[in-house]
This record gives structure tokens, C-alpha cells and sequence, in this order.
């Protein structure tokens, strides 16, 4: 028996890395999961989940979505940007970006699934939204990370207020704060550092357990969050970091 039998879950970002490892996750327990990211190419090889494009900063897709699917026990709003630099190097369009993907489509998501999540918690008595936050937000400050730390911030604002609104109609909604992850986009982000060897070495020493977390060290917090088994857990920003912040 799985802790996700008969949930009908979402997740973007599914194509690859933490949001991959949690379909995966999910399915595994059970549910059926709806795999969806904004490279069709990504979601190959998710065998048995049904697979859906979407770019979560098109809000009209993800109205689309949400009447094409119905109604949802769980989301897992995975996707998300990193942006580097001081606030001294801040441009417009950058912060703007970053807050539209990580903040503002989470909200759209949020909103249009939400409707049907409360018919399904009528009859089910929990559904639950689990938001991709980090540890780097209101939780700790990291230098060059002032515009991503600003938006996850916001990350753990929404789901406060969603879990707040909701919480007497069967509705939860937690955030995941993860610390740093061996993904394809943590890769990027060292190959591209002036000397990448020294900047995975940094990456590694920020960690006190001196490693990297794998995603499958991030998946099973997503699981039980998604799961009846954290039934008493609503509005919490959930630290998966290593002991970063001891
Ligand atoms: P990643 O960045 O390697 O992969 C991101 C995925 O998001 C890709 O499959 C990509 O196609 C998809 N994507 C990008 N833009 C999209 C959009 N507009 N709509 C839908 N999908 C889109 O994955 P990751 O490193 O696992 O990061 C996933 C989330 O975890 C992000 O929100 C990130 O901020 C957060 N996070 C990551 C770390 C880390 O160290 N890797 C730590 C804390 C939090």
C-alpha cells in the first residue's frame, strides 16, 4: 500500500532534477501524477504519469490546464529561477522575471487549481499544496543571492496566507526549503562561475554534513507533505538543508 494511493497530484518542473525525483517519489507511493514542465523533451521516460507542457509563466495555459484537469487531492509547485549577484547588481527585468516564475505563477496556480481542490477536499476531508521555497529566503541571507532570497521569501509569504485562509476547509499548504541540491541547473550555475572547481568547492563547504543533497534527499519530504501523514502540518516553511541552519 502506498502513503499516495488514489491522490491525482501535479508538479511542475517535472522534466528534471528536484521536481523529476519528487514524480517519481510520488508515483512510486502510488498516486497519479501529472508530470508537467516547459520542455516537452524533459518528460520523456515518466513512464505511467500523464505528461502536460506548461510554462508556468503563461497564465492563460494554466487556466487552461486547470479545466482540463479537474480537480486535484495535491500540487507541487516546483519550478523556479536562480539569479546571482548584489542588489547593487540587480537589473529590472531580471528581478521582474525572477519574481513573475517564482512567485506570481505559484499564486496563478495556486488560484486556478484551488477551486477544484476544495470540491475534492469536501469529499476527501485534506488536500495539500506544497510550494518550492529555499533556504535562502526569509530563513538566512546568502551573499550574490539577494534577488532569489527576496522571491522565495515571498514563496513562504503565499503559502502562510493560503494555509491561513484554508485551513478550516480541509486545505494545507507548506513550502519546501531545500538546501543546495545536485541538479542540472546547480551544474549550470557552477560551470558558469569564473573558476568552477573553487565554486563547487564552495558550494560543498556551506554544507556542514560536506555534501551536496541529492534530490533523493529532497523527494521524501515532498511525499509526506503531499501525504496524510503530515495531516497536522499547514503553513510551515520545511528546512531539507544538512544542517545549514543549525
Ligand atoms: P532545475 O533548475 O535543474 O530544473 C528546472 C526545471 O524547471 C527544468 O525542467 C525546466 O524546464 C523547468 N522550468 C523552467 N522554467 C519553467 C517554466 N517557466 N515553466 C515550467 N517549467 C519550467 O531544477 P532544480 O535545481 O531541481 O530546481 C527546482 C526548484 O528548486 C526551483 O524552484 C529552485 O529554485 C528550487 N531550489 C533548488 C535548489 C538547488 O540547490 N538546486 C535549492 C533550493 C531550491
Amino acid at each position: 500500500q502506498g502513503r499516495l494511493d488514489g491522490k491525482r497530484i501535479l508538479i511542475t518542473a517535472a522534466g528534471q532534477g528536484i521536481g523529476r525525483a519528487t514524480a517519481l517519489a510520488c508515483a512510486a507511493e502510488g498516486a497519479q501524477v501529472i508530470a508537467t514542465d516547459l520542455r516537452a523533451e524533459l518528460l520523456d521516460g515518466l513512464d505511467g504519469m500523464r505528461t502536460e507542457l506548461l510554462d508556468v509563466t503563461d497564465a492563460d495555459a494554466i487556466a487552461r490546464l486547470a479545466a482540463d484537469l479537474g480537480d486535484l487531492d495535491g500540487i507541487f509547485n516546483c519550478a523556479g529561477v536562480v539569479h546571482g549577484g548584489t542588489v547593487l547588481d540587480i537589473d529590472d527585468a531580471d528581478w521582474a522575471f525572477a519574481f513573475d516564475l517564482n512567485v506570481t505563477a505559484m499564486m496563478r496556480m495556486i488560484r486556478a487549481f484551488l477551486p477544484g481542490m476544495l470540491s475534492r477536499a469536501q469529499q476527501s476531508g485534506s488536500v495539500s499544496i506544497v510550494n518550492m521555497a529555499s533556504m535562502a529566503s526569509s530563513l538566512k541571507g546568502f551573499p550574490n543571492r539577494t534577488t532569489y532570497g527576496a522571491s522565495k521569501a515571498a514563496v513562504i509569504g503565499l503559502t502562510k496566507g493560503v494555509a491561513a485562509d484554508f485551513v478550516k476547509q480541509g486545505v494545507r499548504c507548506n513550502a519546501l526549503c531545500p538546501g543546495t541540491v545536485d541538479t542540472p541547473s546547480l551544474r549550470g550555475r557552477i560551470a558558469s562561475a569564473a573558476d568552477p572547481v573553487q565554486a563547487e568547492k564552495d558550494f560543498i563547504a556551506r554544507q556542514p554534513m560536506g555534501r551536496l543533497a541529492t534530490v533523493e534527499d529532497i523527494a521524501p519530504m515532498v511525499v509526506y507533505l503531499l501525504s496524510d501523514d503530515s495531516r497536522f502540518v499547514t503553513g510551515q516553511a520545511m528546512l531539507v538543508d544538512g544542517g545549514v541552519t543549525i
